[in-house]
């Protein structure tokens, strides 16, 4: 199957207002052609509402959209030649799947031989060979999102806009299906912005993850970089699960440098931070961040603290097993800090334990601005 050129999509200040609300606050983004982008954010953030001004289906208030290096903002949907996938599915129940599949085609009065030979090459690619004559009622839900993909694939369009399709189905099919999405983009290169919530798609599906909140852009990059260096502390807490330990630390100094502490959790800080923290100095506050896979258990005569070691001192409060690992959750003081440790470790509840991070796995951040601090 021959497949077009892939178009990259621009954002220009894009905003949306839904009469006083604003939903999308001045976005700018650049989208590559043969881009996968996972676009995530808490509900309500304006995911949706972003993707469909893409589409097309919702009119953009302000900014410009540009689609294949032309503005589109009075781009009716039918002409932008981008294809939506939706959670729904939103099959025509009264085709079958091969007329779910042929329809785009029929409208556009493609000789029915072509139709014949698309639909066949896409029933292939996504193995609904099988399907072809049954009616959506008689589809299960991972076969059903086989056939809205492949409604949206047969069309051969520039850009694949896709809103939390794999989100109605069970945890084993969405495990499979993601991976055959990402299978399928390599093949085909389709430019292909993807919304979710989910934590796992977020970080395993796309070249880049761009993170909104409250309709505004956080942060743009690969999963890696925007996991490791998360920008403000919005990304911080919004990115990983079980999530990041935040907690509001003092700055003091001792003989080994600034320390970030608050109750029994001490952090050495990194020059590059004593730096952009040099005015505040010692009694501020900062914002300290550990990834809960950094900490590991450590022998209970370990130093209160060093320059090498982020330290928590705590009480178990709840172990949860989940298989291969379990989350410690630990009091410290009136802090709650949870720990990725191996599922062979067990602990008694109440009893007190020492972990360690190594210094530099630690994240700072401003509590004013929200931001990070080297
Ligand atoms: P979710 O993950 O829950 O689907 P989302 O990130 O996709 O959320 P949007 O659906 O884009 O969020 O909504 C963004 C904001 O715009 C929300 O505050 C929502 O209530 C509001 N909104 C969305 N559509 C409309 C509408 N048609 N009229 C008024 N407000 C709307």
């Amino acid at each position: 199957m021959t497949q077009r050129q892939a178009v990259g999509v621009r954002y220009r200040g894009v905003s949306k207002w839904f009469g006083d609300v604003p939903a999308v606050k001045d976005v700018d983004l650049d989208v590559p052609d043969g881009e996968f982008l996972v676009l995530v954010g808490p509900s309500g953030c304006g995911k949706s509402t972003l993707l469909r001004m893409t589409a097309g289906l919702e009119d953009i208030s302000a900014g410009t959209l540009e689609i294949g290096g032309e503005i589109v903002n009075d781009v009716d949907a039918a002409e932008r030649d981008v294809a939506m996938v939706f959670q729904s599915y939103a099959l025509y129940p009264h085709r079958t799947v091969r007329g779910n599949l042929a329809y785009a085609l029929r409208l556009r009065r493609m000789p029915k031989h072509e139709i014949a030979e698309r639909v066949e090459a896409v029933a292939e690619m996504l193995d609904i060979q099988k399907l072809l004559d049954r009616r959506p009622g008689q589809l299960s839900g991972g076969q059903a999102q086989r056939v809205a993909l492949g409604r949206a694939i047969i069309r051969q369009p520039n850009v694949f806009l896709m809103d939390e399709p794999l989100s109605n189905l069970d945890a084993k099919l969405r495990v499979q299906m993601r991976a055959e999405l990402i299978r399928l983009h390599r093949e085909v290169g389709t430019t292909t912005i993807f919304v979710t919530h989910d934590q796992v798609e977020a970080m395993t599906m796309g070249h880049r993850v761009a993170v909104l909140n409250d309709g505004v852009l956080q942060q743009v990059g690969p999963p890696r970089e925007v996991y490791e260096r998360p920008v403000n502390l919005f990304v911080a807490g919004f990115l990983g699960a079980p999530p990041m330990n935040l907690v509001e630390a003092e700055l003091s100094s001792d003989g080994n440098g600034l320390v970030a502490r608050a109750d029994n959790i001490y952090a050495p800080v990194p020059t590059g931070v004593a730096r952009a923290v040099e005015s505040m100095a010692a009694g501020r506050s900062i914002g300290l961040g550990i990834r809960p896979e950094e900490l590991e258990v450590a022998s209970a005569d370990m130093a209160a603290h060093d320059a090498s070691n982020v330290v928590v001192r705590g009480l178990v409060d709840v172990v949860e097993l989940l298989g291969g690992e379990s989350y410690l959750h630990l009091t410290s003081g009136t802090q709650q800090v949870i720990a990725k440790v191996p599922a062979s470790m067990s602990f008694d509840a109440g009893s007190s334990v020492t972990l360690r991070a190594p210094g530099n796995s630690a994240h700072f951040f401003d509590l004013d601005t929200g931001l990070r601090l080297d």
